[in-house]
């Protein structure tokens, strides 16, 4: 059931909504349909944002026509006066929308389903344009529309979809590209995650890769530290592949030191994995960084376990996780949980012996095999030491950090991915 005779080559996001462009929510919708359609080798060299104003919704479709195959709206499907986007491309198109009686009906009987009256100024929902089909919405009230229009001589598609992001993925999914002539060439990517290198000694290690179109080689800085992603583009997944590979293989070994997972890896993730693999668990005391820690290895065990939000994971639970609990010493009041196995509260120093001291007591307290602790120095300096332990139940490993001194938050992030990647290094 694909329509348009020509395959999409090119195709751009518009994004419609004052709130995209005044950053009270942020344009996931066009990152996510982006990133699909890179994948199946459409090329996308334009996305744009747009307020609800009928006049400039209209200027960015007539701009999308001439120079893109496919152009995917969302948002401005909504029953109300702001939501204009059928209207605008009606307007392009110069034609007149109509009430489908068979949308109407099927409108109406969802508003029916769930008890409401159907307010008439929904009624808009149901409209048609004729050079539009219908891209039913089984889990909202607005339709799609895929219409298709001549531009440039060109053959092009403006495939309209709901602004919430759950709506918009089942349309996509389940309508539009069942219905899309998509190239058949592919895009093949691998991406490295790497820690403890800055951005620019990540580009300065990967050299003139950095400059190829195809395959290509990107950095990029994220919050649990360097992601360098290598792509390439071929006829197959299997030839993209095989085109990436000698690239890949050359990367992979620049950065063999440094990395701690791929593609879709999460580091506390990649960590719990191992030990689940040898049979250890883990207990967790932090300082300044307040939970974070035990935070994010919680939520990746939860992951791992399947567990949702109503079990957590114990063993009693028939849970078998890795990551046992962890002690947030914070205050004086948590401190003293310590002290039922024998930690003394000098041990709290802001140094690799404080943080040795914090693992050793939590693997006791919790009857790990493995204590692990972050710990962070009170100074006045432009730099904040923070310092991590790892304790085995014989031998305790230390490191130390230096930071600089920037808001709390991303000091808390730095540090647990720090500590992290500490655990993993020596495991
Ligand atoms: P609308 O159809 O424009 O009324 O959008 C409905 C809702 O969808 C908005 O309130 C947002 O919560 C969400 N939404 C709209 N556009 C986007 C977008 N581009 N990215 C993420 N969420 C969006
Ligand atoms: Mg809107």
């Amino acid at each position: 059931m694909t329509i348009g005779a020509t395959t999409i080559e090119s195709a751009e996001a518009l994004s419609v909504g004052t709130e995209l462009l005044l950053g009270e929510i942020v344009d996931t919708n066009s990152a996510y349909l982006a990133a699909d359609l890179a994948e199946r080798g459409v090329n996308i060299y334009w996305s744009a944002r747009v307020g609800d104003n009928l006049e400039r919704i209209q200027a960015g479709i007539r701009q999308a026509l001439e120079r893109s195959d496919l152009l995917l709206m969302s948002g401005g499907l909504g029953p109300t006066e702001d939501d204009m986007t059928r209207e605008a491309i009606a307007g392009v198109l110069g034609e007149t929308p109509q009430v489908d009686a068979r949308l109407e009906r099927e409108l109406r009987e969802k508003f029916a389903s769930f008890a409401r009256d159907m307010p008439e100024r929904n009624l808009k929902q149901a409209w048609l344009i004729p050079s539009a089909e219908t891209l039913p919405n089984p889990v909202g009230t607005a339709p799609g529309w895929l219409v298709r229009t001549e531009a440039g001589g060109k053959e092009r598609l403006i495939v309209t979809l709901p602004g919430p992001p759950r709506e918009l993925k089942r349309m996509w999914t389940g309508e539009v590209l069942p219905r899309l002539k998509l190239p058949s060439s592919a895009l093949f990517t691998r991406t490295f995650k790497t820690f403890g290198l800055g951005e620019s000694a990540a580009a300065d290690l990967l050299g003139e890769r950095t400059l190829q179109a195809n395959p290509s080689v990107a950095t990029y800085a994220k919050k649990d530290g360097v992601h360098v992603r290598v792509a390439a583009k071929a006829a197959s997944l299997a030839e993209a592949e095989a085109l990436a590979r000698p690239t890949l293989s050359e990367v992979e070994g620049l950065l063999s030191k440094h990395t701690w997972g791929v593609d879709e890896d999460e580091l506390a993730g990649v960590v719990l994995k191992t030990l689940g693999a040898r049979g250890l668990t883990l207990a967790t005391a932090e300082t300044f960084t307040a939970g974070a820690l035990g935070f994010e290895l919680s939520s990746q065990e939860a992951i791992r376990q399947k567990i949702t939000s109503q079990k957590t994971p114990d063993k009693t639970s028939g849970s078998n996780g890795s990551y046992a609990g962890g002690v947030i010493a914070w205050t004086m009041q948590a401190i003293s949980a310590l002290k039922q196995v024998g930690f003394e509260l000098e041990g709290l120093t802001p140094s690799e012996q404080g943080a040795a001291d914090l693992a050793k007591a939590v693997s006791k307290l919790f009857g790990s095999n493995l204590g692990l602790a972050i710990h962070g120095a009170q100074d006045a300096a432009d730099t904040q030491a923070v310092f991590a332990a790892l304790y085995d139940g014989n031998n305790t490993q230390t490191r130390s950090f230096t930071f600089p001194r920037r808001q709390a938050g991303w000091l808390r992030e730095r540090s647990l991915y720090a500590g992290l990647r500490f655990l993993q290094t020596q495991l």
